[in-house]
Order: C-alpha cells, then sequence, then structure tokens
C-alpha cells in the first residue's frame, strides 16, 4: 500500500445485498478467469515444512504466507492449512457457496492435519480443536473474524477435560467457541452473549473471567447454547464437520461486510483479491497460570525507539489483549514469569526482523511455558517511527540505502512536518490525565463521543477529539476526521492505537482514569465533567491529556528549515535530511514548489526544492492594498485607464518576483501570466445587489451609491455562465494585451535588477490554457517584444524562457505545433482533468461519493492522477512535444505533482520535473526515487 494516499474517506456504506452482490460481480469475474487453469486450493504447513512461502501473499494471505514462512523456517508454528483467496473467488462465483470439488481437498487437509496434530476432529477422546482464522493480501486490523477453539461439542469437551485433567480449560474453551461461532457464523449479536456472561460473573460475585471456575463456565455455556436456539431456532452445531464448513464460509462472508469494505475503501485496496481461511491447530493459552497469550513488535511502532514493544496476558486467549478484557503486562514483565519462552521469543523475532529486513508485529502464545508463533507480519508505524527505523536499519547494516528509500511510505516525511504543541504554553497547563502515548501529534479540539459526531462536527469545520472507552472497526471514519483520538481502556495494541498510527492521528488510549457515559455524551477525568463540546488536548508522544484549548507549533523539522531551531539540536530532523539524501541519489526527476510569496520560496528552498515550477501571478493581486488597483484595472473602461491602473501594480508585481528569484537561488522560475476570470477579484454579484438595494431603501444618494451601481454593473458585464471554461488563461492576455505587457515588464525588470546585483535567474514566462498554437504566438510577440525593451532600457541581458501550460486537451494532441513556439511545457494537470472527464473541479463533491460507491470511480481523480484516461493525453503531449523539440523541458504543476501514486506516472512518461506545494517537497523527492527506482531503464 503506496501512499497514505487516503482520499477523503467516503463514509456512506453499503449495507443492502444488492449492493453488495454487485460488488461480488468483480470476484466472481476473477474467479471465472482462475479456474480456467488447475489450480492447488489448499496449502498444508507443519512440521517444518510449507507447501507456500512468504512472497506468496497473493494466494495465501499475509497472516498465511507469514505461517508458511515461519513453519519453514523451522519456528515453533501450530500445524494447519491456508484455502487460497482463489476459494473466495470461486465462493462468490458459486453464489455464497464452496464448490465440491475444493470440499474433498480440504477434507483430505484435514486428515493431513489431524495426522499432524495426533488428535481427530470430533473424537470423543482425543478431539482436534483449531483456529477458523481470515487473512487477506493486506492485513486490515479487526476488520474480519476469527473462531478459535473449533471442534468442541457436548461431548468433545468432556474428552478434553479428561485428557487434560483441566475442567476450567475445558469449558473456558467451549464458551469461548460458542460465543465466536455464535457472533461470527449465526450473527447473533455479541451484547446478548456478553448480557448473560456478566450476568454470570455479577451471580457469582466475581469480575474477572479468569474467577469464573469449572461449574460456572458451564453454566455459561448452557446460557449460551439457549440463546442459540432461540435465535437460530435451531441447537448449536454439534457436527464439527459442518462447524469447519460454516466457520470456513463465514469469513469469505466477512471479506463482504460494511466495515471491511469501508476499510478497503480507505486504504484504496481492490475488493477483488478476497481472503483465504487458515484452519490451524489451536494452542492454548488459557490453561492456566503457566500459560498465556500476548502481541508485540521488534521495535516501537510510535516513536521507532529499538525496544522490545508488546503486550501480554496470562491464561488467556485469542484477543483477550486487545480487546482491554483484562488490563495486558508490559511484555518485559514475561522475562520474569517465563524467562525461557521469553528468552526464545526475542532470538525468534530478531531472527524475522532480519529475515523480513523490516520490523515485525507478531502474535503468540505459551502453553504451559511451551512458545508457538501464531502470526507475523511487517508492522505498521506512525511516519515519525518509520523515518527512525529506517535510519537505524540502515546504520545497523540490515538494508542498504536504497532499501530504506524503498521502506519509507513518502507520506511519512509529511506526517514529521505536522505540528505539535509549544513546550512552554503546554507545560503550564496541568494534566488531567495520562495515557498510553499510543501514536505521537499534538491533538486539539472539542470532544465528541461518537465517530457520527465527529464526522458531522468536523464537516461543519470543527476540530474534534473523538473520546470513546475504545475505538471499534465501525469507527473508522470517524478516527478519520477527528485531530485526534483518545481512549479509555485498550493498550498500545489496541484497535484505536494501531489504526492511529496508521492514519498517521495523534492518539492516546487506555487513560484508564477516564470514565465515560457514552449515552448521556458526558465523560469525567481526574474529577471534573467533561461534556460534548469541551476543549480537551493531548499529546500523542507523552500521553498527557489536558482540558483546554491550545495551540499547535510547527515541528521540530520546520523550525529547523525556518532557522528557529539549530539543526544539531534535533535528531529527528537528521534522520528525516537523510532520507532525503538518499532519495536524490535514485531519483531522476527534479522537484520544484509551486509557491508565490518570497517566504514559501524559501522554505521549499530549504526543503529541496530547486525551482519554481508554478507563481500563480494573481495570488499577487490579493496582497495588502493591492486588490483596490487590481480592481480598478478590472473597471477601467479605455485603455488608457487601465494601463494607468497597471503602472501602480508594476512595482508591486516587481519586488514579488524579485524576492521569488532571490530565494531561489538561481533556480529556474517558472511564472504563469494571469489566469482566472476576472470576476474572481471583483465582490459577488448578490451581495453587491443587496448593498444597491439597501442603500436605496435607505433614500441614500451620492458617491457611494454610485459606485456601488457601477461595480454591478460591471460585475454584471463580466458574468459567465461557466467561468471555468469562460474568459480566462490566454485569453484575457489577448483580450487585453496590456497586462501581458505590464508582466512581462516586471518579470523582466526583476531579473534585470538581479543580474546587475550580480545574482542569477532565468524566469520561465508561462502562458496559460493555451489549445492552439496560435494563442501562444500572439503572446509570445507581446512577451519577446517588452523584453527587449525592458532590456535595452536597463542595459542588462537576461535569460529568459517563454513555454505554455498544456492543460487544454487540444493543446496536448496539437503539441507538436505549440512545441514549435514553446520552449517548455507544464502540465496543468488539474484542468486537464477537469476538462478530459468533463467534471468541474469544483462541483465533484456533489456526485463522487456516489461514483466510488458505485464503483465507478476508485478515486478522486484530483487527487490521483487518471492514468487511464487522463494518461495518455499526457503522453500526447509529451510524445508530440519532444517530436518537435527534443530539448523541450517537460513539468507538472497540478497538485498531483505531489502526489505518490501520480508521481510514479509521471516518472514512466520521463517528465523532467515534479511541481508541487512547499510542504509536500520532502514527498516527492522520496516518491521520486521510489518511482525512478520501480521503473526499470527503457520501460
Ligand atoms: P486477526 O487477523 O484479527 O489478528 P487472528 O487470526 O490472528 O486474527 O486471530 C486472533 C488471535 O487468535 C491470535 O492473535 C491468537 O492469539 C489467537 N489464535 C488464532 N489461532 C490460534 C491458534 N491456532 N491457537 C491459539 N490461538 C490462536
Ligand atoms: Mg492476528
Ligand atoms: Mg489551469
Amino acid at each position: 500500500m503506496a501512499k497514505k494516499r487516503v482520499g477523503k474517506p467516503v463514509r456512506a456504506v453499503a449495507k443492502t445485498k444488492t449492493k453488495t452482490k454487485s460488488k461480488a460481480k468483480a470476484i466472481v469475474r476473477r474467479a471465472v478467469k482462475r479456474t480456467a487453469r488447475a489450480t492447488k486450493y489448499i496449502y498444508f504447513f507443519g512440521n517444518g515444512k510449507a507447501d507456500g512461502e512468504r512472497s506468496m501473499r497473493d494466494t495465501l494471505g499475509g497472516k498465511g504466507a507469514g505461517l508458511a514462512e515461519m513453519t519453514n523456517a523451522g519456528l515453533p508454528v501450530p500445524p494447519g492449512f491456508t484455502i487460497s483467496t482463489d476459494v473466495c473467488s470461486l465462493y462468490y462465483a458459486h453464489k455464497g457457496r464452496t464448490p465440491e470439488s475444493v470440499e474433498a481437498e480440504i477434507a483430505v487437509h484435514v486428515r493431513k492435519l489431524e495426522k499432524a496434530a495426533g488428535a481427530v476432529l470430533g473424537s470423543t477422546t482425543n478431539p482436534l480443536l483449531v483456529s477458523v482464522r481470515s487473512g487477506s493480501k493486506f492485513s486490515m486490523p479487526g476488520m474480519m473474524d476469527t473462531i478459535l477453539n473449533l471442534g468442541l461439542n457436548d461431548v468433545a469437551v468432556e474428552g478434553l477435560k479428561a485428557r487434560t485433567s483441566n475442567g476450567r480449560f475445558a469449558f473456558d474453551s467451549y464458551r469461548r467457541f460458542v460465543q465466536m461461532f455464535g457472533s461470527v457464523v449465526l450473527e447473533i449479536p455479541k451484547a446478548v452473549f456478553e448480557h448473560e456472561f456478566d450476568s454470570v460473573k455479577r451471580e457469582r460475585g466475581v469480575s474477572l473471567d479468569t474467577d469464573l471456575d469449572e461449574q460456572a463456565l458451564r453454566d455459561v455455556v448452557s446460557r449460551y447454547k439457549r440463546v442459540v436456539r432461540s435465535k437460530t431456532k435451531r441447537d448449536f452445531p454439534q457436527e464439527p464437520h459442518e462447524q469447519l464448513a460454516m466457520a470456513r464460509d463465514a469469513v469469505f462472508r466477512s471479506w463482504m461486510n460494511p466495515r471491511a469494505q469501508e476499510y478497503r475503501r480507505i486504504y484504496d485496496i481492490p475488493d477483488h483479491i478476497g481472503t483465504a481461511v487458515n484452519v490451524q491447530m489451536m494452542v492454548f493459552g488459557n490453561t492456566g497460570g503457566r500459560s498465556a497469550t500476548g502481541v508485540g513488535f521488534t521495535r516501537n511502532p510510535a516513536t521507532g525507539a529499538k525496544e522490545f514493544y508488546g503486550e501480554f496476558l496470562i491464561n488467556a486467549q485469542g484477543e483477550d489483549v486487545v480487546a482491554g478484557i483484562r488490563t495486558p503486562q508490559p511484555i518485559t514483565e514475561l522475562k520474569k514469569v517465563m524467562p525461557k519462552a521469553y528468552a526464545q521469543l526475542r532470538d525468534i523475532t530478531s531472527r524475522l526482523e532480519r529475515n523480513y529486513k523490516d520490523v515485525q508485529d507478531f502474535e503468540f502464545t505459551v502453553e504451559d511455558e511451551r512458545l508457538f508463533m501464531l502470526q507475523t507480519r511487517n508492522g505498521k508505524r506512525t511516519g515519525y517511527a518509520a523515518v527512525v527505523i529506517a535510519t537505524d536499519f540502515v546504520a545497523e547494516r540490515l538494508i542498504t540505502q536504497k532499501e530504506a528509500v524503498l521502506q519509507v511510505d513518502p507520506e511519512s516525511l509529511s506526517q514529521l512536518l505536522a505540528p505539535g504543541f509549544d513546550p512552554a504554553e503546554w507545560k503550564a497547563i496541568p494534566v488531567a490525565t495520562k495515557g498510553l502515548p499510543a501514536s505521537p501529534g499534538a491533538a486539539s479540539g472539542q470532544v465528541v463521543f461518537t465517530a457520527e459526531q465527529a464526522v458531522k462536527w468536523s464537516d461543519a469545520g470543527t476540530p474534534v477529539v473523538l473520546v470513546r472507552r475504545e475505538t471499534a472497526p465501525d469507527d473508522i471514519h470517524g478516527m478519520f476526521v477527528s485531530q485526534g483520538i483518545l481512549t479509555a481502556t485498550g493498550g498500545m495494541t489496541s484497535h484505536a492505537a494501531v489504526v492511529g498510527r496508521q492514519m498517521g492521528k495523534p492518539s492516546v488510549v487506555g487513560a484508564s482514569e477516564l470514565e465515560i457515559d457514552e449515552d448521556a455524551k458526558v465523560c469525567s477525568m481526574g474529577g471534573q465533567a467533561i461534556r460534548e463540546g469541551d476543549f480537551v488536548s493531548f499529546d500523542g508522544l507523552t500521553g498527557e491529556v489536558k482540558l483546554a484549548k491550545v495551540a499547535s507549533k510547527p515541528s521540530e523539522i520546520l523550525q529547523v528549515m525556518t532557522g528557529e531551531l539549530k539543526a544539531g539540536k534535533s535528531d529527528i530532523c537528521r534522520r528525516f535530511m537523510l532520507m532525503l539524501t538518499w532519495s536524490d541519489k535514485y531519483r531522476r526527476m527534479g522537484v520544484r514548489a509551486n509557491a508565490d510569496q518570497p517566504d514559501q520560496a524559501e522554505l521549499a528552498y530549504a526543503f529541496g526544492a530547486r525551482g519554481i515550477g508554478l507563481c500563480r501571478t494573481e495570488h499577487m493581486f490579493f496582497g495588502e492594498g493591492r486588490l483596490p488597483i487590481v480592481r480598478r484595472m478590472i473597471l477601467a473602461d479605455t485603455e488608457v485607464d487601465r494601463r494607468a491602473a497597471l503602472a501602480e501594480l508594476l512595482p508591486l508585481q516587481r519586488e514579488d518576483f524579485y524576492g521569488v528569484f532571490k530565494a531561489m537561488h538561481g533556480e529556474p522560475v517558472t511564472i504563469r501570466m494571469i489566469d482566472p476570470p476576472l470576476h474572481e477579484f471583483l465582490p459577488k454579484r448578490e451581495d453587491l445587489m443587496v448593498a444597491v438595494a439597501k442603500l436605496e431603501a435607505k433614500g441614500a444618494t451620492g458617491a457611494e451609491l454610485e459606485e456601488k451601481r457601477v461595480l454591478l454593473r460591471r460585475v454584471e458585464q463580466l458574468h459567465e455562465f461557466n467561468p471555468m471554461l469562460g474568459h480566462r488563461g490566454v485569453r484575457l492576455g489577448i483580450t487585453y494585451p496590456e497586462i501581458t505587457e505590464m508582466q512581462t515588464r516586471a518579470i523582466i525588470e526583476a531579473a534585470c535588477q538581479l543580474t546587475k546585483e550580480g545574482g542569477k535567474v532565468t524566469p520561465e514566462i508561462m502562458i496559460p490554457l493555451v489549445g492552439d498554437v496560435r494563442e501562444l504566438r500572439d503572446q509570445k510577440m507581446i512577451v519577446d517584444r517588452v523584453a527587449k525593451a525592458v532590456m535595452k532600457e536597463r542595459g542588462v541581458r537576461a535569460k529568459y524562457l517563454v513555454g505554455t501550460m498544456i492543460e487544454v486537451p487540444r493543446g496536448a494532441m496539437t503539441a507538436d505545433k505549440i512545441a514549435a513556439e514553446a520552449q517548455f511545457f507544464s502540465f496543468g494537470t488539474n484542468d486537464l482533468t477537469q476538462l478530459t472527464f468533463g467534471f468541474s473541479r469544483d462541483d465533484i463533491g456533489k456526485f463522487l461519493r456516489v461514483y466510488q460507491d458505485k464503483k465507478i470511480l476508485d478515486r478522486d481523480p484530483f487527487a490521483t492522477f487518471d492514468v487511464e484516461g487522463v494518461g495518455p493525453v499526457v503522453r500526447a503531449g509529451v510524445e508530440l512535444g519532444r517530436r518537435a523539440r527534443p530539448d523541450i523541458k517537460l513539468g507538472v504543476c497540478g497538485e498531483h505533482g505531489g502526489d505518490a501514486a501520480s508521481i510514479h506516472f509521471f516518472e514512466s512518461v520521463g517528465l523532467n520535473y515534479v511541481s508541487c506545494s512547499p510542504y509536500r517537497v520532502p514527498v516527492a523527492r522520496l516518491a521520486a526515487a521510489q518511482a525512478a527506482l520501480a521503473v526499470k531503464v527503457g520501460d
């Protein structure tokens, strides 16, 4: 998954069956394609040998591939088999049934597993118990379901008790199984079971699940079975093979559940890849005090620090650790209680890290002091941790610089630029409570208690902090829009922590003093009541929570860039710079910035931009005190009046250009001539009408009313039905050549001035919106004439180029003719996308979500470049342009220039540079390196 290329998440979740069906079609198509070949569907692992290995994530899913790899490496992994993702496709192709031929293959593998395990599914004396685990190519934490202890029934549970002489354990396993099977397969709400469980605990006067004895657990099981009977009108299925088939199909179904679909949409994971199902012999962390279950990371996933990191629970099973049932212990405590298992775990996980050359996120179980590995995968981490880890790995010689460049998601660098609190201000506010620092970053906002409210308020522009007892997978849309996430329960590996880190959202979890009443929308913290809408702030790096609105402060790196902090004082900045230096070794494309102010240009230069790809001159018109002059220019009735106003603008623009040139230290600066329709600089028509009406109603006469009337008349004259397609871009320069003259003069005068002072600059004068070479020719004549005159006046020679934006499809298709006049092209992919799709960029919001829901569009084409449809237009522009002028300079200056996925396309067509906003420059440098490394020479 490249970019955290999270476009805006789409919140509407398809709930209807028909929708799910239509989405399943893609899966079906894939299945039909695959079945054409004879395929192996089931992959065994056990006894030190596996059919699969780590590279087979497409077929085995991430979990299956990891289990195979660990088995082959001789690690202690309970045996089992993986039902491939192809079977998931078949399941959907056969309208929700697993074909019989596959059933037969599964039966063969069940027998093989029974042999390896030395136990038999359904045996009353020596029953084999298995887990049925989902697992797709990309990990989707908590999105799909797992069932443990499958194979138990009323008879087998007694057999298990007899074999282990541990009745408590046997019935603890059974009650877990009935509940998981009941909720996942039979779709009975979890709360119904929890209600029964709590009743039993209450009756027995105990608070922890581990305090329930065998008798109590027998009671829980019979209550659960009654629940099943009353909800499904049949008894809990007793036949283990039937249980297995039902569980397997439920995992396939869970692939299409709404929250899994939503998750995939946010992270750009395609629906058609499907999930695998892993059937694996159970090992038990719930046999008593010598058993445990846990999860961990080989390095700290929040800070990147090289420390063993994780949590475990004694006498527990499966999700207990992450579900916050009891508070887990830090993994370092395991050393004290089970030193041998701990040492082995450390050894194994370090080996895994070396083998995968990446941080591992692992799951394990200890059964009677024997360690078993249940999962390993590359760990998700914050952007901060990603940079720390990659630079550490290089220092440790675990990976090369090139591998480090490929390992770090470019978005991580953007996370590192996120703001923090001012330390002094932060310190002055008392700490209300402390939680676990799960994901770094400063968050401040108004409290909301539900994901829905978070979405509603943030849509209205209110920054919110989502406060929950714990988050669940169906909260992700609310988490996505929040400034940060604060939970009362859960550890560093809880849902809120994992997802927060992945989204780059500051999160503090397990703030156990926090008492939340989600229904009443209040919570209390350190004795203070907090209502919905109150301000809360927290620091995700320390876990401190405070009851105040706190302004945030630029990141350390930004402080170094602006000179507030000495570079030597910031370790993270040093690492950030290392990553970028390494990136620069591998990238081919240049990276420029879009900037129109000298300070922006300075920042961009500090971030490594070597040149300005787009300086929007009209932004300068909005500068202080300038708008009145601009308006005078627009309102002028005669050329003479217009020239007078332009003469006033000239020195102002010249100063701006001079500043930008200087800030770029000799690097090229592309200046775009005025582009937007003129009425953008005037007051709104409706506002003026109201103002005039009000004055008239007051019976006013005189200058003010007259002025407003004139303005209104002019605004009405300028009114356009489709301003985006109207009197803008080069069309302005053609109808008002004096604007082009003034802007050229300002540019060349600034260049002459700098040259005279010994500075260096090559302005690139860019004419926007050209669709026909004659438009460009018209403007170029003006530019060349004025430039020549200015240089003569000043007695200085300054170099400059004249080129155009390619942003109208006709411009791209006639690029050979245009290139005869243009020394450079810059692809304006915003307008080009708009005009190729015929989607107004300002109106797409009205239907984009529906388009994405219906899978008509995968992503917002204004965020990620549409390679399929707009790609060929750019390609045509590139090829035709190069044919006519082989040394033509080609760049891109649309929003896409800072988007990692889009950058791969620009690399593949061989552009010379990308240009993006100053803050995206680091992302673009890394993404350009990754693109260059991925695109083979000659591709
Ligand atoms: P997820 O994809 O949500 O992480 P898993 O399939 O990894 O789900 O299962 C969740 C947990 O269930 C595991 O971390 C592990 O603790 C437990 N589990 C799964 N399979 C087994 C097994 N064969 N023996 C013991 N515990 C298991
Ligand atoms: Mg897992
Ligand atoms: Mg444009």
